[in-house]
């Protein structure tokens, strides 16, 4: 029944085989209390904000209390993490159902944080503030810039500390998904489970995901298809900005081709395909330009998960999954291609496209340029008073891309307009964010985060209140580091 806060719930999830997934209460903190709560969010969500932002939705998002209709339980999954497989599950995580929108979409809603679980290995089940709100801050603004993501409903505080290298006030995030299917969802299956438990969910994946999709006559072909498509298209958005995921574990890759797990990400300043900011990725693993082969990676083990439901004959369940495996490539190239060419101001497509972006790619990595703000200057005819703008070579290439752009039918202006709409004035930049964090987590300042927030939800706008935002940082010497676990 719907309530006064507008909860929702069906839990089709708990309908899979029991293997799948731990009942299970969240456990209780000491003392909730609201830090962030994301009102548009809500609203689309069918809930009700003004029955939620108070002591009794604190009391909802940290845990203490159950939504109506709401029935808990910790997922069971595998994965790759950087490259050794292991069994995983929701370690402090717990997926309280799914909410049924108003307009009859179905988003889960999961407490991050929520206490332990029977996955939780050797973890305390919890997570700290500063890390609840740098995902809060990111999957907001990755959804701010057009990117498929898990997004942000609310951060409670615990009232509680946890214990990591020192003590940290501990919080509850709760995410919103088009689900947690992931691919390591199906690794669990096909290593623990029966070809049935694979194949019923393989099907829910089908039924959740991909329902207008044209099945044919293999449809586990079709959702390995659709599975592929999407990430290709979500590797190529994340490479056009410039998102670093940092954890590109197969647990990490949703099968909704959403963006999902936000610890050690953050957002590539100057162009190097090398950068890395996670501290523990020391081989570079999750580099920026190994992205799209990372995915290309996770998607291989996903399709031998589906060996079994391809062909009854191993030889040609293979075959026909290496096929698909082999257009991931191409279509990631053409989503990347035709990004890149918006950014560039380009409608039509010619042959030497992409050797002008990589030209320029090539120069900007050479001059150290920053990525967004490179294209920022292209977009509005800026001159940057740095040594790319300043290089006899970006001046030549500047004149090939000025022929490219008056060789295409569309006047300058539509040129220059599908440039706003493809260049970012904002990207979440790491030192604003670890200043909204700083100000939020020792001040109890909430004010310079909600600030951020708000630029971020429209970073498209190119207005003059956003300039601020758009500015590098102080040169420190030292490189970012982000960190998982926390
Ligand atoms: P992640 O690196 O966020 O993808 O997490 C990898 C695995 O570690 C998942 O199974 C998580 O649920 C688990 N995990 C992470 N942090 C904790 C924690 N504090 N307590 C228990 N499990 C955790
Ligand atoms: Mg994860
Ligand atoms: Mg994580």
């Amino acid at each position: 029944a719907i309530q006064k806060a507008g909860w929702n719930f069906d839990n089709s999830y708990a309908d899979l085989p029991q293997l799948f997934y731990s009942r299970l209460q969240p456990t209780p903190v000491r003392s909730p209390k609201l830090i962030a709560f994301n009102h548009s969010l809500a609203e689309s969500l069918g809930l009700h904000a003004q029955a939620l932002q108070n002591d009794e939705g604190a009391a909802i998002f940290a845990g203490n209390v159950m939504p109506a209709g709401a029935l808990p339980i910790a997922q069971a999954y595998a994965g790759h993490q950087f490259g050794n497989f292991t069994m995983l599950g929701d370690g402090r995580a717990l997926l309280l159902g799914e909410q049924i929108t108003p307009d009859e979409q179905r988003y889960d809603i999961q407490l991050k944080g929520a206490g332990r679980t029977p996955y939780s290995r050797g973890g305390d089940g919890r997570a700290a503030l500063g890390p609840m709100l740098r995902e809060y801050i990111i999957s907001e603004a990755m959804h701010g810039l057009g990117i498929p993501t898990t997004r942000s409903l609310a951060v409670a505080e615990t009232g509680e500390t946890i214990l990591r290298e020192t003590e940290l006030p501990g919080a509850v995030l709760t995410r919103i998904a088009a689900s947690h299917l992931r691919v390591g969802t199906f690794q669990y299956a096909a290593g623990w489970g029966t070809k049935e438990d694979l194949q019923a969910l393989a099907d829910y994946t089908l039924r959740r995901h991909f329902l207008h999709a044209d099945l044919g006559d293999n449809r586990y072909l079709v959702l390995l298809r659709e599975v592929i498509r999407r990430q290709a298209a979500l590797i190529a958005k994340w490479q056009l900005v410039g998102f670093i995921h940092g954890v590109m574990n197969t647990d990490n890759m949703a099968l909704s081709g959403e963006t999902i797990d936000y610890g050690p990400c953050a957002f590539m300043d100057v162009y190097n395909p090398s950068t890395v900011f996670s501290s523990i990725d020391v081989q570079g693993r999750y580099a920026y330009g190994n992205q799209p082969h990372i995915g290309a990676w996770n998607l291989a083990r996903f399709a031998e998960t589906l060996l079994p439901l391809l062909h009854d004959e191993q030889k040609q369940a293979i075959r026909l999954a290496e096929d698909e495996i082999a257009n991931y490539h191409e279509l990631f190239q053409r989503n990347w291609l035709s990004g890149m060419r918006a950014k560039l101001g380009l409608y039509n497509e010619e042959e030497q496209d992409q050797s002008l972006v990589d030209d320029l790619l090539r120069l900007m990595e050479q001059h150290q340029a920053d990525y967004t703000n490179t294209f920022l200057a292209l977009t509005f005819d800026k001159q940057e008073d740095n040594a790319l703008f300043g290089s006899s070579e970006f001046t030549r290439w500047h004149e090939r891309w000025q022929e490219r752009r008056v060789r295409q039918e569309e006047s300058l202006e539509s040129s220059q307009q599908l440039m706003r709409s493809s260049n970012p004035a904002l990207i979440p930049r790491n030192h604003r964010v670890e200043e909204a964090l700083e100000a939020a987590v020792h001040h109890e300042d909430l004010n310079v985060m909600q600030r951020l927030l708000k630029a971020l939800a429209n970073p498209f706008e190119h207005s003059s209140e956003q300039a601020e935002y758009c500015e590098l940082p102080v040169p420190s010497g030292r490189p970012y580091r982000t960190f998982c676990g926390t």
